[in-house]
C-alpha cells in the first residue's frame, strides 16, 4: 500500500477552491478543558455549598429507620449545574469532541433520533406485563429478528444476549447443544485464528472447548494448509470474523466453509465487522451457520465503558431449535405459527406470542434482553433502509482506504475493508496513541492484532467527512515525525496526563466518599 501513496508534501496542505493553500489542522495544537490551577479536579456537586432541605418523609410509607426529615443538597442555580456538567464533559474525549477511529470497536457517531425513539412513551414496558398487553413490543422484537436475519442471511434470530461477547457465548452454547443432540458431544475443539478478538478465545474456553489457534498466511488471511491440519472429527466450530481484524476479506471463505462442514464442524461468524458488508454480502451466503451482531457497533447505540449494548445471535434453520427461550413469533400468519414468517405484514396487524424453541439452551438474559438498545437498532435500520445500509458500508470502506493511503506510517496489509492496521515502526504504539490526543483526535486501537508490530488499528467509520479524515491523517503524520522524548511526555494538553490504566480498571473508586476514606 505504501507504493502508490501520495507524496507527503502534497498532503500536508489542502488546496482552497481558489487555489490558495491553507494549513492542515494538525498543525494547530489542541487543549482539553482544564478547570483548576492547582492540578485538582472540577469540584463535585457534593463539595459545593450545601443547603439543608426538608423532605416529606412521612408520605413515603417506609420504616422510620430508613427515612430522613431533611437532606443536604447543593444550592445551585440551573446555569451553575449546566456549567458543571459541560465542564466535566469537556475534560474527557468523546465522539462529539472529534474523530474516534478506535479499530474493531466501531466508535461511530450515533444519530440522536434513535435516542428519541428509545424515549417514546411505551418504548419501555414493565418486564412482567402479559404478552397480550405488549403486542407492540413483541411486534417490534419480531420485526427486528426478521431485519437482522435478512441482513445476515440467517433463518432465525434471538435478541437476548446483551453484548457481542455474550452473543459469542450463546452461539457456542447453541453449537454445543446441536452437536450433543446429534450424538457428537465428543467434539471438543474450537479453532480460532491468531488475529481474532480476545473474546473469541475466551468464549471457546468458557464453552468448555480446547482452543486451537490458527496462524495467518503471508497475506494476513486464514492459512488453508494450517486449517486443513487443524480440522478433525473433534472440531466443533471455527470462529471467524470477515473481513478479519486486519480489515482483509477472507477471499477463500467458500472453500473454508466447505472444509469445516466436511468434517462436521460449524462455522461461527463474529459480527463485529459486519459494517464492512452491510447490504452487500451476507455471512449466511458465505456458509456461516451461526453469528452474532454487535448492535452497538453496526447499528446505533453509543458504547464504550462496558455498554449497554446488544449481541443478537442468528442461526441457520438446523440450529434454530436450540436458540435461547423465549423467542417471538406471529401466530396468525397464513400457514400457521412460524417464527421465520417475513415481517412484511402491515404494521399493527397480526398477533405475536412468546415461545420456547424445541431444544432450547434456556434463558440467557432477563426478560427481553437490553430492550431499549434494540429499539434504537430497529429505528436506525428502519430509517436507513436497504440503500442507506449499503451506503454506510460503502463509506466505511472508502474512508478506511482513503485514510490508509494518506498516512506516512506503513500499512503492511491491504487493500482493506472497514479498517486498517498501520505499524508505528520504531515508535511505541502506546506512546503514539497518547500523543495523538494532543492533536485533538482519539487514537486508534494499539498493539493488536499482533501480526503487525506496534499496531495502530484504525477504523474511521462511515460517519467522517474527507476534511476530518485529512485532520486524522495530519495528526498521524505529525506524530510520526516526532522523537521518543516528545512521545513519552505526551499527552501534554489533556485534562489528565498519563493515568494508571491498570489500577483504574482493577481498583475503581466508584464514589467520591472513597476518596475521603484513603
Ligand atoms: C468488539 C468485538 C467483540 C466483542 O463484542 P462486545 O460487544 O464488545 O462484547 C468481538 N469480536 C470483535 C472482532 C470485536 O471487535
Amino acid at each position: 500500500m505504501s507504493d502508490d501513496r501520495t507524496e507527503p508534501e502534497s498532503v500536508r496542505s489542502v488546496a482552497e477552491p481558489d487555489g490558495a493553500e491553507r494549513r492542515r489542522p494538525a498543525e494547530t495544537r489542541f487543549d482539553q478543558a482544564r478547570w483548576t490551577t492547582d492540578g485538582t479536579y472540577e469540584p463535585l456537586l457534593a463539595e459545593k455549598d450545601l443547603t439543608r432541605v426538608e423532605v416529606g418523609a412521612d408520605d413515603a410509607g417506609l420504616p422510620d429507620a430508613l427515612t430522613r426529615d431533611s437532606v443536604e443538597l447543593p444550592a445551585l442555580s440551573e446555569p451553575e449545574l449546566a456549567r458543571h456538567y459541560t465542564r466535566l464533559s469537556q475534560m474527557t474525549y468523546g465522539i462529539t469532541s472529534g474523530p474516534y477511529p478506535l479499530g474493531s470497536c466501531t466508535m461511530k457517531y450515533n444519530p440522536p433520533f434513535t435516542e428519541d425513539v428509545g424515549a417514546l412513551p411505551g418504548a419501555a414496558v414493565h418486564p412482567d406485563r402479559s404478552d397480550e398487553s405488549i403486542q407492540g413490543t413483541l411486534e417490534l422484537t419480531f420485526r427486528l429478528q426478521d431485519y437482522l436475519g435478512r441482513i445476515g442471511g440467517m433463518d432465525a434470530v434471538t435478541l437476548q444476549p446483551p453484548a457481542g461477547a455474550a452473543g459469542e457465548f450463546v452461539g457456542i452454547r447453541v453449537a454445543s447443544a446441536y452437536h450433543e443432540h446429534n450424538g457428537e458431544g465428543y467434539r471438543d475443539e474450537v479453532i480460532v485464528p491468531e488475529s481474532a478478538h480476545g473474546t473469541n478465545f475466551a468464549t471457546a474456553a468458557l464453552g468448555g472447548y480446547d482452543v486451537v489457534s490458527l496462524p495467518s498466511d503471508e497475506d494476513g488471511r486464514v492459512d488453508l494448509e494450517a486449517l486443513e491440519a487443524a480440522l478433525s472429527e473433534n472440531t466443533a466450530a471455527l470462529m471467524l470474523t470477515n473481513p478479519n481484524t486486519l480489515g482483509l476479506f477472507e477471499r477463500d471463505i467458500g472453500e473454508i466453509a466447505e472444509m469445516v462442514h466436511d468434517v462436521g464442524g460449524l462455522l461461527y461468524y463474529d459480527g463485529a465487522n459486519l459494517n464492512a458488508l452491510l447490504g452487500r454480502a451476507r455471512p449466511g451466503d458465505m456458509g456461516f451457520d451461526v453469528m452474532h451482531y454487535n448492535v452497538h457497533k453496526t447499528f446505533a447505540t453509543p458504547h464504550g465503558g462496558g455498554g449497554p449494548g446488544a449481541g443478537p445471535v442468528g442461526v441457520v434453520e438446523e440450529l434454530a431449535p436450540f436458540l435461547p427461550a423465549p423467542r417471538v413469533r406471529r401466530t396468525d400468519a397464513a400457514g400457521g405459527p412460524d417464527a421465520n414468517e417475513s415481517a412484511d405484514a402491515p404494521v399493527g396487524e397480526g398477533r405475536y406470542e412468546l415461545f420456547d424453541p424445541e431444544h432450547t439452551i434456556g434463558k440467557v438474559h432477563g426478560f427481553h434482553g437490553n430492550w431499549l438498545v434494540l429499539v434504537k437498532a430497529f429505528a436506525y435500520i428502519a430509517r436507513l433502509g436497504d440503500e442507506g445500509l449499503a451506503d454506510a458500508s460503502a463509506k466505511a470502506v472508502l474512508n478506511a482506504n482513503y485514510l490508509a493511503s494518506q498516512i506516512e506510517y506503513e500499512v503492511p496489509y491491504g487493500p482493506v475493508h472497514h479498517e486498517f492496521v498501520a505499524s508505528a515502526g520504531d515508535q511505541d504504539a502506546a506512546d503514539v496513541a497518547k500523543r495523538m490526543l494532543d492533536y485533538g483526535v482519539h487514537p486508534p486501537t494499539t498493539k493488536w492484532p499482533e501480526i503487525v508490530s506496534e499496531a495502530l488499528m484504525t477504523e474511521p467509520t462511515e460517519v467522517e467527512s474527507k476534511a476530518t479524515l485529512d485532520q486524522l491523517a495530519a495528526a498521524f503524520d505529525a506524530v510520526a515525525a516526532e522523537d521518543d522524548a516528545t512521545l513519552e511526555a505526551a499527552p501534554e494538553r489533556t485534562s489528565a496526563r498519563r493515568i494508571d490504566q491498570v489500577a483504574a480498571a482493577r481498583n475503581p473508586r466508584l464514589s467520591w466518599q472513597a476518596l475521603d476514606d484513603d
